[in-house]
């Protein structure tokens, strides 16, 4: 057994591992990164990028199937080919995958140990079967996976999580999708878009994360128009015969409902991978799901030299946040104990359906009652919306009554990708909603909607003074 006495060793190479590894090297640390499975992190692989990919193709299927309101006409059947939905789904992820690994693979091979970590103790890892690592600070970045609830693990190879999708040569014929969450919906709608007979089946009354209860209802409305989608539904027995899965469950107005599947495409929720870890050889103390207690803003670890960042602590399983925690997590190891909290950026999240879904600064459900004011657009008649015939969407902006500054959004609606990117900055720069409406808005945009809401807010402002 082979013992390294290291700085710092981050467990996990994926997009909050590889950031802290290189701002622990940037502050001077010896580091290593350990990774157990393959390199290219769950976003290229497995998540944000495929999953973009899919969309894009159910994009392209929809908007040619949608041509006649112009006066447009595609003659003939829309065929879907899912064989060539796939293939460029996968070939366009590998080469982002590709991408990932040569940036891994061209750092310093002595910095990087492939296998899996695990505690012998609060400071010496495991890796593998060969070597040891004995680290002054710890960075655990090892992400999350999917959770399959018992009732599914019965189905075998017949209950599939995101990452199956991704390896399909072909698209099924009927999918059962349980889940409304963020993953769930794009990819249920995406399905759908491509001609998958797509059930999306929610338990608790979810429409991906917005917690406003009007939003809500809306977007729930949106899914139901284009897929069998059932936002409270309650499966009672999932059985297999052969390769085929059938699914009792009951509907909200409690409707017995027996259908047949191909699959079924689970995602209701993810849980951070803390099982190979070992982490009862150690004294951290752990939290309800077995993950380290944690300083949301240091990310430490109780007082031991130990950060936790990433889809790991399951905080804000995003992206950016990922690699903005993995920076902060490995400064703050290499600078160890001289610990720094962590500066977070405006709360921006998306769901890439179409309408799309976004939220920004404080949920609705967050905000202390009678603190704020809530101006709203329907999208329904919205301009440029309407000449796009993409004028489906209602947005509920946020201002506080003291203040006057811009504290949240939730909506659906066109372009909100782009939109929740302007609310964000704004949020971050701590606009008033009077100073927003002086910035320029052109015309015709789908942003005329947004000055239309904000405006609502400024009325309402008035009439609560
Ligand atoms: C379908 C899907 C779509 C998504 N879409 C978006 C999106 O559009 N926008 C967005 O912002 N986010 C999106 N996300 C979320 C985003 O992908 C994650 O937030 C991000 O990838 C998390 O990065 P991470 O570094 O925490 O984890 P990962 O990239 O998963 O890295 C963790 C690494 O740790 C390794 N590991 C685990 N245990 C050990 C161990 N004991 N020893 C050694 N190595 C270990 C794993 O093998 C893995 O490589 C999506 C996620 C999914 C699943």
């Amino acid at each position: 057994m082979k013992t390294i006495n290291i700085d710092v060793a981050v467990i996990g190479a994926g997009s909050a591992g590889l950031s802290a590894y290189r701002a622990a090297k940037a502050a001077g640390a010896s580091t290593v990164l350990i990774e157990g499975g393959p390199y290219g992190t769950t976003c290229a692989r497995v998540g944000c990028m495929p999953s973009k990919l899919l969309i894009a193709a159910a994009e392209a299927a929809h908007a040619a199937a949608r041509t006649a309101p112009f006066g447009v006409h595609v003659d003939g059947t829309i065929r879907v080919d899912g064989r060539e939905v796939m293939r460029r789904v996968k070939s366009e992820r590998d080469r982002f995958v590709g991408f990932v690994v040569d940036s891994v693979e061209a750092l310093p091979a002595e910095d990087r140990l492939i296998g899996y970590a695990k505690f012998i103790d609060d400071n010496l890892l495991q890796v593998g079967e060969h070597i040891r690592v004995r680290a002054r600070s710890v960075v655990i970045a090892t992400g999350s996976s999917p959770y399959v609830p018992p009732l599914y693990r019965t189905l075998g190879e017949r209950a599939i999580v995101n990452d199956d999708v991704f390896d399909w040569d072909d698209l099924p014929r009927k999918v059962a999708v349980i889940g409304a969450g963020v993953i769930g919906l794009e990819l249920g709608q995406a399905l759908a878009r491509l001609h998958v007979d797509v059930t999306v089946l929610g338990a608790r009354g979810r429409v991906g994360p917005l917690s406003d209860p009007a939003i809500r209802d809306y977007a729930q409305q949106v899914f139901s128009d284009e897929l069998r989608f059932e936002a409270r539904a309650e499966v009672e027995a999932a059985t297999r015969e052969g390769d085929v899965v059938h699914l009792r469950y009951r509907t909200s107005d409690g409707t017995l409902v027996d259908d047949t599947f191909d699959y079924v495409l689970v995602t209701a929720g993810r849980r951070a991978n803390v099982d190979r870890l070992a982490l009862g050889n150690t004294t951290f103390a752990l939290d309800a799901n077995g993950v380290p207690a944690y300083d949301p803003l240091t990310l430490q670890a109780g007082t031991h030299p130990v950060f936790i960042a990433g889809d790991a602590n399951g905080v804000l399983p995003l992206l950016h946040e990922a690699a903005d925690e993995g920076r902060a997590a490995g400064n703050n190891a290499a600078h160890y104990p001289f610990v720094t909290p962590l500066v977070r950026r405006a709360p921006i999240s998306v769901l890439f359906s179409d309408p799309g879904i976004a939220m920004v600064g404080t949920r609705h459900a967050d905000l202390a009652p009678g603190s704020f004011v809530t101006g709203d657009v329907s999208f329904e008649d919205q301009g440029r919306s309407r000449v796009m015939l993409r004028n489906r969407g209602l947005m509920h902006v946020y201002v506080d009554r003291m203040t006057r500054r811009f504290a949240g959004a939730e909506w659906i609606g066109p372009d909100a990708e782009h939109i929740a990117h302007l609310l964000a900055w704004a949020l971050q720069m701590n606009l008033t909603v009077d100073a927003m409406l002086e910035m320029p808005f052109y015309h015709p945009v789908v942003e005329e909607g947004l000055r239309t809401a904000l405006r609502n807010a400024v009325a309402r402002l008035k009439d609560a003074q």
